[in-house]
């Protein structure tokens, strides 16, 4: 595969060859740090990107050298017609990966392995069914396990998204550590963070230096591992265990140096952070015959360095104006 030159290149020297598409605002799951109680005014069908639209926009950042395409949403799998659209990203030439609650898996392994999508994120937050329907507020606990026991049976690379919540999950950690002993997977514990209406207090997060002490004083020979240049996470691997695990330590010690993602939404608005509140309309444009790439280059140049900006006290003032996590897409 012969990709593009980086071009989206940040004011500190950061290329940026990742993009993250959120292909819905809806989902079939509530969860509590992620969906606002009072839910979120859904996007009217006109102003959510089309297929057709999404691919074009998509085609846009690979010719600016954009090698990889996460998918997520809201959850992704609920998009009509979605198969239609991995197969026509798939032509693409990127590495194509997926985010997603699980529930819909079973649909498309079948074209997964057909287009090549290996690489599926799950959020699976407690290994508890009763504890999953409170977190989640519906009850699709033995769905989701069995879809993800088929797929590590089928070969794909599974990371389980397990964001921690003080008093909820966190008494699991080890139990989730565990589970990569027989299973080549990676579990990726994320530090809770702060969303527009999420309700977000750091008392009822954990941090890196707590995972890291439970995991230290449980298992013998907890190990780092290399991270990647552009990995959010750091890695570790219990001595004798086949997967490993790691830390999204956003909140505590946020791993920005190496960032290359790019964020657009459900509505065609790219962020240029997870927590950025400005937005680039690129759909509104698009719709005008407007050529996106210099407005994708102006985002990327008013990049800051770390969560927009935000210290480690995380400014309720500048999160509550952005968006819910269900709208960006994480
Ligand atoms: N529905 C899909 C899923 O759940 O995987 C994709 C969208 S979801 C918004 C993407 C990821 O964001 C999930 O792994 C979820 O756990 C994570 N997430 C949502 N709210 C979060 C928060 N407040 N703090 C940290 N991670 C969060
Ligand atoms: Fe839905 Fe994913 Fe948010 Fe849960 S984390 S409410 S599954 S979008």
């Amino acid at each position: 595969m012969t990709h593009k030159t980086p071009q989206i290149v940040d004011q500190h020297g950061r290329p940026h060859t990742y993009l993250r598409i959120s292909l819905t605002d809806r989902c079939n799951l509530r969860c509590f740090y992620c969906m606002p109680e009072e839910g979120i005014e859904l996007t009217e069908r006109a102003h959510i990107m089309s297929l057709e639209e999404i691919i074009s926009i998509a085609k846009t950042f690979v010719g600016l050298g954009v090698d990889t395409i996460r998918l997520t949403g809201g959850e992704p799998l609920l998009r009509k017609n979605f198969a239609f659209l991995l197969e026509e990203l798939s032509k693409l030439g990127v590495t194509l990966k997926l985010t997603t609650n699980g529930i819909l898996l079973d649909k498309y392994f079948d074209l997964f392995e057909k287009v090549g999508l290996k690489k599926i994120n799950v959020s699976l937050d407690t290994l508890d069914k009763a504890k999953a329907a409170f977190i989640t507020k519906r009850d699709y606990f033995d769905r989701i396990m069995l879809n993800v026991q088929t797929a590590i049976k089928r070969g794909f690379e599974i990371k389980l998204n397990v964001v921690l919540i003080k008093g909820t999950n966190d008494m699991e950690i080890l139990d989730f550590i565990r589970l990569t002993k027989e299973e080549n997977i990676q579990v990726k514990f994320i530090e809770f963070m702060p969303f527009k209406g999420n309700q977000w207090d750091w008392s009822k997060g954990v941090s890196e230096e707590e995972i890291l002490q439970i995991a230290g004083e449980h298992f013998e020979g907890v190990k780092a591992l290399e991270n990647g240049p552009h990995s959010t996470s750091k890695n570790f691997r219990v001595a004798g265990h086949l997967g490993s695990f790691g830390i999204i330590s956003t909140i505590t010690n946020p791993f920005c140096s190496g960032c290359n993602r790019i964020r657009l939404t459900a509505d065609g608005k790219m962020k240029n952070c997870l927590f950025a509140n400005s937005e680039t309309d690129l759909l509104s444009q698009h719709r005008a015959g407007v050529p996106l790439e210099p407005l994708i280059m102006r985002s990327i140049l008013d990049k800051k360095f770390s969560r927009d900006g935000m210290d480690l006290k995380m400014d309720a003032g500048h999160y509550e104006q952005n968006r819910s996590m269900i709208a960006i897409g994480g």
